[in-house]
């Protein structure tokens, strides 16, 4: 792929690229075409070592990085990943299969969370506490824990290396950063940009490609990484918890979803259907956060899904580099398989088709699954226990509030959930009892730089995004003066 900004297709250690050598390499996928559009290398396990001896080298503990330098970078990251929206969302849509407007939106999405650090890195100064127990003067300070390991998946390219980043680097923390493998042309593009633009210490940024279990393995043993900041399925997270449990290393983890969307009979329908496309569809229904079970009252179950059909009908699968797609391709084929078998098995199992194609119906020669809607669904099938990752809306029908609060919760998930009602009581009493991270109340919208995002219960450890997610890669440290 030709791209200014992917000069360098290679890893970057100590302030510099790495040279291309005789490493191995593997193909990244155009998954709209097919095409392979860039080899890049698979690094090896004296790479990464490299890469946390050049983050140990920046660390700064005694003379730490004073918050204007560190607000510096947060502002000089924003700014240069705005001027580059264009490209890098051209990057990113090209890689992933996004329509380019959510790519572009993405990057956006991104510099919001460099921008939101920067704007709040004063509440990580150190403060005197008021009170003066035992007779001492008690100070609080925030110091960086150390070289961070951060993993991130392919479902947002950029997004999610952002919410880690900016934290990061506003808790003076170096890191070693691994995309993953589907989507790691985007990150070298940041990079690249972070190289030309950004005046950070060699060794701020690093970043690793290839096999995952090795880099992983590297990090998690590495006495000199106390912390690993890690998006991506609920399976690996375990395998790092597991892997990390001897050195008693800090994880913060975002894990898998299954979130519920609930429409109550008092709900405004028409605004409920609108955000649920714009919450389901995003990414061709890729997301953490999109609605994985919508239970809908069965007294306007049938109003909901003719207007729901209607919409979805409407949308346009395609390339999402062409202006007027809504979806894109799903990631790969084993993303594809999976929404099909939750549509056959669902089928099979008695749900009924109300929109899209019948799974016999569609080829498979190719990535583009169309958005489908079933009705019916029951606990039993694999779309209401499993996260379909595509754009499937599985509807399923309840009759009373205590009811859907039991179903909505009936998943080892927590990220996110969403209900629709007009009453306010109801709202309040269903968010309590619902157990997840995020709940949207009359809106299907995801997580925001400004407000702390995570999940409960197997979806993970931690908050990324407002002041929580800012606190993250810092360990406070208390020291009382006795006189
Ligand atoms: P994944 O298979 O767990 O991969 C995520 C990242 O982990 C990739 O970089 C992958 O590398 C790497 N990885 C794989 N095995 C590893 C190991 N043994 N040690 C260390 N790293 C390893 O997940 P995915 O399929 O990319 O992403 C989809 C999942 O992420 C979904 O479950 C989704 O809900 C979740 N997600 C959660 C959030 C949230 O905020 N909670 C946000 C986005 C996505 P390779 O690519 O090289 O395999």
């Amino acid at each position: 792929m030709d791209s200014p900004l992917l000069k360098n297709l290679n890893g970057y250690i100590g302030g510099r690229w790495k040279d291309p050598g005789e490493d191995a390499t593997f193909d990244v996928y155009n998954p709209a075409t097919g095409e392979v559009i860039a080899k890049v290398p698979s690094m090896s396990e004296a790479d990464v070592n490299a890469a946390v001896d050049a983050g140990s080298k920046a660390l700064r503990l005694t003379q730490p990085y004073s918050l204007e330098t560190r607000r510096g970078w947060l502002e000089g990251i924003r700014d240069t990943l705005l001027d580059n929206k264009e490209e890098v969302g051209r990057i990113l849509c090209q890689e992933h299969g996004k329509p380019l407007k959510e790519a572009k939106g993405e990057v956006e999405y991104a510099a919001g969370f460099f921008d939101y650090c920067a704007r709040h890195i004063q509440a990580l100064d150190a403060h005197t506490i008021a009170e003066k127990p035992k007779d001492c003067t008690w100070t609080v300070h925030y110091r960086p824990i150390g070289v961070v390991g951060l993993i991130t998946p392919w479902n947002f390219p950029i997004g999610m290396i952002a919410k880690k980043l900016s934290a990061a680097l506003a808790a003076g923390c170096p890191s070693v950063i691994k995309p993953a493998s589907e989507t790691p042309l985007t990150m070298i593009a940041m990079f690249s940009l972070i190289d030309q633009h950004v005046d950070m210490p060699d060794g701020m940024v690093n970043l690793v490609m290839g096999k995952a279990s090795m880099i992983g393995k590297v990090l998690c043993e590495h006495p000199e990484v106390p912390m690993l900041s890690f998006t991506g399925s609920t399976e690996v997270g375990r395998k790092l918890i597991t892997d990390t449990a001897d050195q008693v290393k800090k994880l913060a983890l975002e894990l898998g979803g299954n979130a519920p969307f609930i429409v109550f009979e008092d709900a405004d329908l028409d605004a409920a259907a609108t955000n649920l496309m714009g919450n389901k569809f995003r990414g061709g229904g890729q997301t953490c956060v999109c609605a994985n079970r919508v239970f809908v009252h069965e007294k306007v179950a049938d109003a909901f899904g003719k207007k729901l059909a209607e919409k979805v009908e409407a949308m346009k699968v395609g390339d999402g580099m062409n202006e007027d797609v809504d979806i894109g391709p799903l990631i790969n084929k084993a993303g594809f398989d999976k929404v099909h078998r939750h549509v056959s098995d669902a089928l099979e199992k008695g749900a009924e088709l109300v929109a899209g194609p019948k799974p016999t119906d569609l080829s498979g020669k190719d990535l583009f699954y169309p958005p489908t809607v079933v009705t019916g669904v029951t606990r039993d099938m694999a779309c209401f226990r499993e996260e379909t990752f595509g754009p499937l809306v599985p509807m399923a029908l309840f009759r009373d509030d205590d009811e859907v609060i039991a179903a909505g919760n009936d998943t080892e998930f927590g990220l996110a959930a969403y209900l629709f009602t007009a009453d306010p009581e109801r709202a309040q009493r269903v968010a309590a009892a619902l157990r997840f991270g995020h709940v949207g109340w009359n809106t299907g919208t995801g997580p925001t730089p400004e407000a702390p995002f995570g999940g409960m219960k197997a979806s993970g450890i931690g908050r990324e995004g407002g002041l929580e997610g800012l606190f993250e890669f810092v360990e406070p440290q208390t020291v009382p003066r006795g006189f």
